[in-house]
């Protein structure tokens, strides 16, 4: 898997935060602390400038991590096929607000998304998660507490899968395959869990940045710059940034209709995520069936 444009981006946002950090520690000390400070022996090292290229490792590998998971990544799916379709999944619902301001603007649209759920969200407003599915959309799980699966051990991520499907299930009558890990995150421990019990894992393309307070007309900008086809885009009907709801989401819900329209205007077509994995699946059927498997498109 190649390195997105997205990756790229946020690896520059990783390492230029650190390397601005290191900037001005490196002209304080040049302007004020440098006498005082010297009388430590490791900040005569300018020891704070190894914390701030160790940072700049670390954001970089989670950077990595992030956009290209752990290990090989069977079940694991980025993209569709490189047809004029994109997908918008949102993430962190259902909502009581955003979630129906979304729902209202994808009706006026007549278009089909995806919603990533949260478990305990779906309990707690199990009438905006019942619409959800009335409208038609597609429902995915995000995990029961929007668990951080990096480096939980499968019976965590066990738990906290079953117990959303029962919620999804109980309150909408869906049985879902597909998933999200929070932050798109995720050890290869559970990636096989999930595996076993027939999940697909699905990412995205384009981050619409939502969760970092940007404005409506950056997030349509960005959505829309980076959006290619068979792109899965990430909006957020909820969340937050240590929680897991309680942030605003009322610019993902301005940027929306833009969005939505110039997509359109652009020549794609706008499709929930299971119309993209059929299409995979339909393509890889068909280059196996003309011993092409070599040039599949991967699933994987
Ligand atoms: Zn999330």
């Amino acid at each position: 898997m190649t390195a997105t444009k997205s990756f790229r981006s946020h690896l520059i946002v990783n390492v230029v935060a650190a390397l601005a950090g290191l900037a001005a520690w490196e002209l304080l000390f040049a302007l004020f602390l440098g006498k005082w400070l010297s009388s430590f022996w490791f900040f005569r090292i300018h020891g704070l400038s190894v914390v701030g290229l160790l940072v700049v490792a670390a954001g970089s590998a989670i950077s990595y991590v992030e956009f290209h998971g752990l290990g090989s990544q069977e079940g694991v799916v980025r993209q569709g096929e490189p047809r004029p379709r994109v997908a918008l999944t949102f993430d962190d619902g259902p909502h009581p607000v955003y979630t129906a301001q979304v729902l209202d603007i994808l009706g006026e649209h007549d278009i089909k998304a995806t919603f990533f759920l949260v478990g305990r969200h779906v309990l707690k407003y199990p009438e905006t998660a019942k619409r959800i599915e009335q409208e038609g959309h597609d429902i995915g799980n995000h995990t029961f507490t929007h668990k951080d699966l990096l480096t939980a051990k499968r019976r965590i991520l066990l738990s906290e899968v079953d117990k959303t499907d029962e919620a999804i299930y109980k309150i909408t009558g869906v049985q879902t395959k597909l998933f999200r890990p929070p932050r798109g995150a995720l050890g290869p421990a559970c990636r096989r869990a999930l595996v076993e019990k027939g999940y697909r894992i699905v990412l995205w393309t384009v981050s619409a940045a939502d969760w970092s307070g940007i404005s409506p007309k950056a997030i349509a900008a960005r959505v829309l710059r980076y959006t290619k086809p068979g792109g899965i885009v990430l909006f957020h009907d909820s969340g937050a940034l240590v929680r897991s709801e309680g942030a605003s989401r009322g610019n993902t819900v301005k940027a929306l209709a833009e969005v939505i329209e110039k997509l359109r205007a652009k020549g794609f077509e706008i499709v929930p995520v299971s119309s993209m994995l059929s299409d995979l699946a339909a393509a890889e059927a068909l280059a196996l069936e003309d011993g092409r498997a070599a040039q599949a498109p991967s699933l994987f």
